[in-house]
């Protein structure tokens, strides 16, 4: 996979540097801008995968360069960034098109989640239902029915539960967990992730010494596995 392109359009020099230094360690290429005008030419020659935008910029501000892009069609999308953090200038940001809004000050822990978050493909749906053996899973419903009772999910077991079903057979980090179904509005411990599995684990009734559907990866996360072990299936199914 080809590193990410960002456009970085931020014109104090401190956190620009900062900034753009992050992104890079990270693995992306950054393309940094200090003014508007420059950064709108710049999102105009249309090679990148996300704008960060500063608002208050010399020539051009960022509220004007996000309409513009937007007006011309660009689907680029757009992170502001900005010391701004009245609801007001956070609305209007969204109403011109920004996809995200991080205020400042942020911890650049944050700044690569929401850009991480900003960056993934379009995700594959959960199924709905599921079988895993004597459980069944109602995603919509949010509850897993095993031997005549129904267990209810929380919003974010059923959310570990939809990430893990979407990827059958890869393994989600803990941090994927945190961001997809955290959300980069607080920052739990990875520990919250293994409690919400094992909590899952518990109401799929998934919880011998080796979990079959939802396997844990040592030092890394979780996989769910489609396919158990039928030797070891002992719910009486034939
Ligand atoms: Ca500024």
């Amino acid at each position: 996979m080809r590193p990410a392109r960002l456009l970085l359009v931020e014109d104090e020099e401190a956190l620009g540097a900062v900034l753009a230094d992050t992104l890079r360690r990270e693995g992306h290429e950054v393309a940094w801008v200090r003014a508007g005008p420059e950064g709108l030419a710049e999102a105009r020659r249309g090679r990148y995968d996300l704008l960060l935008l500063d608002l208050m910029l010399p020539g051009l501000d960022g509220f004007e360069l996000c309409r513009r892009l937007r007006a011309e069609g660009s689907r680029l999308p757009i992170l502001m960034l900005t010391a701004r953090g009245r609801e007001e200038d956070r609305v209007r940001g969204l109403d011109l098109g920004a996809d995200d809004y991080l205020p400042k000050p942020f911890s650049l822990k944050e700044l690569l989640a929401r850009v991480r978050a900003r960056l993934r493909p379009a995700r594959p749906e959960a199924p709905r239902t599921a079988r895993l053996g004597a459980a069944e899973v109602d995603l919509g419903a949010m509850v897993v029915r095993r031997a005549g009772a129904e267990h209810a999910l929380t919003r974010r077991e059923a959310g570990v539960l939809a990430l893990l079903l979407a990827h059958p057979g890869e393994v989600i980090s803990r941090t994927r967990f945190l961001d997809e179904v955290w959300g980069y509005e607080r920052f739990p411990t990875t520990r919250t992730v293994d409690m919400h599995v094992a909590r899952v684990r518990e109401k799929l009734g998934d919880t011998g010494p080796e979990p079959r559907y939802i396997r844990t990866v040592h030092g890394v996360g979780y996989r769910f596995d489609p396919a158990p072990d039928p030797v070891a299936d002992g719910d009486g199914a034939p």
